[in-house]
């Protein structure tokens, strides 16, 4: 640690150069004169600390052009830092290893019943990141975090899920420690819809807002919602979880032991279930798309039907 006083060169100097890396690594890529013009540096600056970045072995830069002329892009170097990231769905497991300079390095995707049981699902996950490291051709020393997404309410004081009724095989269990534990990781969690609405915010649709909801729609539906830049969790982080409101109060029994919830309309064993008798019972919810786009009249009034339900919840 340096005992740099606030204010003197040096620490002015080492702020500076957080600036850029900051810039870069949020952008992916940058020419020196984007860098420039986002952390307000004059050029000279951003050009001395891109050289000693380039030589410490951080960045690299490569020549590029920009409005057709010629530049040169700084990139975080793939040296610097691998991350992973787990995706648990309700029916899969994704988990990715990437590097710092935004490029997926190694990708994999499995079905799986996490609702069943949880132990089951960090097994397969902690087998996939070890197997897509060593395809990566990187140890696991390597890795600087790990990015953990549950489809279901996260309580941040306690990492805990918040509602178990919604993810019924995962009571009790806090799947940020217990994978950290596991695979000797910094383990980040949070629930995948907020993900989601994090992910468009930084580098999607949502870029430069400081509102937005994330509308997830997958089998289960969820949201994330953005408030003044920050996630907006609510308690127990159930905030988002627009997928068990009340739509009718007759309705068929939810998973969560509600009725008439906005899930049992348009989740997709019930989508699937309207359509089986005609269409046969290996059907999946990317065939009732595609036959959609065909024209099939069944699938279109599934999937128009479904539309008006989520409008509603939303
Ligand atoms: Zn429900």
């Amino acid at each position: 640690m340096s005992t740099d006083t606030p204010g003197s060169q040096s620490s002015l100097h080492r702020a500076n150069l957080e600036r850029v890396l900051r810039a870069v690594r949020m952008a992916g890529s940058l020419t020196q004169a984007e860098i420039a013009r986002g952390t307000g540096l004059s050029a000279a600056t951003v050009s001395n600390i891109v050289r000693e970045l380039k030589e410490s072995g951080t960045v690299v830069v490569a020549d590029t052009s920009s409005g057709g002329r010629r530049a040169r892009s700084v990139s975080l170097s793939g040296d610097a830092g691998i991350v992973v990231g787990i995706d648990f769905g309700h029916t899969h497991l994704r988990v990715a290893v990437g590097n710092l300079a935004h490029r997926v390095l190694a990708e994999e995707s499995a079905p799986i019943d996490v609702d069943v049981s949880a132990a089951q699902g960090f097994d397969r996950a902690e087998a996939m990141v070890e197997r897509l490291l060593e395809q990566a051709g990187f140890r696991p020393e390597k890795v600087i975090g790990v990015g953990l997404g549950v489809p279901g309410p996260i309580d941040v004081e306690t990492g805990a899920l918040g509602s178990t009724a919604i993810l019924p095989g995962w009571t009790g269990i806090a799947p940020g420690r217990e994978l950290a534990e596991r695979l000797g990781m910094p383990v980040h969690v949070d629930n995948d819809a907020n993900l989601g609405a994090l992910g468009e915010l930084v580098w999607g649709a949502g870029r430069g807002l400081s509102d937005l909801a994330y509308i997830k729609i997958a089998s289960g539906v969820g949201a994330g919602l953005v408030v003044n830049g920050q996630i907006y969790r609510g308690p127990g982080g159930t905030a988002g979880e627009i997928g068990h409101i009340t739509l009718d109060e007759a309705g068929p029994v939810c998973r969560c032991g509600n009725r008439g919830c906005l899930e049992t309309f348009v989740g997709s064993r019930y989508l699937l279930s309207l359509l089986t008798s005609t269409l046969g019972a290996d059907l999946s919810l990317p065939r009732v798309v595609e036959l959609a786009h065909q024209g099939d009249l069944g699938c279109r009034r599934v999937i128009a039907d479904a539309g008006r339900q989520i409008g509603t919840g939303v």
